[in-house]
């Protein structure tokens, strides 16, 4: 069976369904996910943070422009999507050119502190280890589920037909548009667009357009228990400037990350034991916490082009790159889908 639209988009994470949310009912719209839910695979992932000075001057540039959304969410959003949970970047003497690009970078968004002002607010930090400190007031922790089911309600009051366990296996170009092969038929549509995540260098592959040089990497996470009798949800995020490590407090646990970046194939990715070790190293070196027990562990792929922004595009014949979100994908996406909605819809 063959079903005919004016959208397709392959890929059910934050960027096809923000994507979708914001065309939806300005045309007919299908959005194909290979998964049986949407989600699960860098979007289900993420450490949830809306931070400014994240990335290079284009990211910030993006997270900053989405941030009156995610303040001031349109209703489908139930929920409040941020909320506040101050940054505080952390250098060793070795790492000072490091944090004078970081404060030179970031005027208005962060802001130096005295030592002694740092480690009163976070005394665990190691204060013979790290001697410069920056608070960035701004950070938030993000709802990362109010903020994917906000896109897909807009998307699905709009009528977009979302149809999960439909895996792209073909792409092919002729006078109706592109037609998409399925396991269960075929989808055609005079503009494509692939938000396919990990996969998307995969899929402009089978387009016959090459994968833009994008790289999937593994990004491991854990949670760790507190030390008994401490509550950690007024902590702050904790982020080594040399980007070796960061952590904040998740549902009463410590979230920590040793910020790795492994360069692998797109696939259901897995933590390593190597990078869950380093992790609890890390955090021991560098503070006065024990990690006594793990509780869970993960690990999920960012994605980036080579110069690390995301492209929102298009390439031949309404073929639409959405892609490389690399570890910005949430903070962004009011922006990107905005932006990227606007170009599509020029088209329609
Ligand atoms: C540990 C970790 C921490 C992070 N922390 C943050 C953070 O704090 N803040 C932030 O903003 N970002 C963060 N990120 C990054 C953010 O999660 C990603 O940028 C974002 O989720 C990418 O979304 P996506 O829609 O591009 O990819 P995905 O969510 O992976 O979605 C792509 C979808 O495409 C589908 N697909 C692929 N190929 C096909 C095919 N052939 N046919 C059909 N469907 C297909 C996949 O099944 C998948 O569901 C983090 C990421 C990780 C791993």
């Amino acid at each position: 069976m063959t079903t005919e639209a004016d959208v397709l988009i392959i890929g059910g994470g934050i960027a096809g369904v923000s994507l979708a949310g914001r065309l939806a009912g300005k045309a007919k719209i299908v959005l194909l996910e290979r998964e049986e839910h949407l989600a699960m695979h860098t979007t289900g992932r993420s450490a949830a943070m809306f931070i400014e000075s994240y990335g290079n001057a284009q990211v910030r540039a993006l997270t900053q422009a989405s941030r009156a959304f995610l303040e001031h969410p349109p209703e489908a959003f139930f929920a409040p999507i941020l909320t506040r949970r101050p940054g505080l970047s952390i250098a060793r003497p070795e790492d000072a050119a490091e944090f004078e690009t970081f404060l030179a970078d970031n005027p208005g968004i962060v802001h130096e502190i005295p030592a002694a002002e740092a480690l009163a607010r976070m005394p665990m930090v190691r204060g013979e280890v790290y001697t410069r400190f920056a608070v960035e007031p701004g950070t938030m922790d993000i709802d990362v589920h109010a903020l994917f089911e906000g896109f897909r309600r807009m998307a699905a009051a709009g009528g977009v037909a979302t149809r999960t366990r439909q895996e792209v296996l073909g792409l092919s170009q002729g006078a109706a548009g592109w037609t998409v092969t399925t396991p269960d038929g075929t989808f055609t549509a005079p503009i494509l667009v692939n938000a396919a995540g990990a996969w998307a260098g995969k899929v402009g592959e089978m387009a016959g357009l090459g994968d833009r040089g994008l790289v999937p990497m593994r990004r491991t996470a854990v949670l760790i228990e507190p030390p008994p009798g401490v509550d950690v949800s007024g902590w702050m995020v904790v982020n080594d400037v040399a980007e070796t490590f960061y952590f904040k407090p998740d549902a009463g646990l410590i979230l920590a990350s040793p910020a790795d970046e492994t360069p692998i194939e797109p696939c259901d990715v897995q933590p390593e034991e190597i990078d869950v070790a380093t992790i609890a190293w890390r955090i021991e070196e560098a503070t006065t916490l024990e990690v006594a027990r793990i509780r869970r562990r993960w690990a999920g792929l960012r994605t980036f082009t080579p110069a690390r922004v995301p492209i929102f595009e298009f390439d031949r014949e309404g073929f639409f790159w959405l892609a490389g979100q690399g570890g910005y994908g949430m903070q962004t996406a009011p922006a990107v889908s905005a932006r990227a909605a606007a170009l599509v819809a020029e088209r329609l």
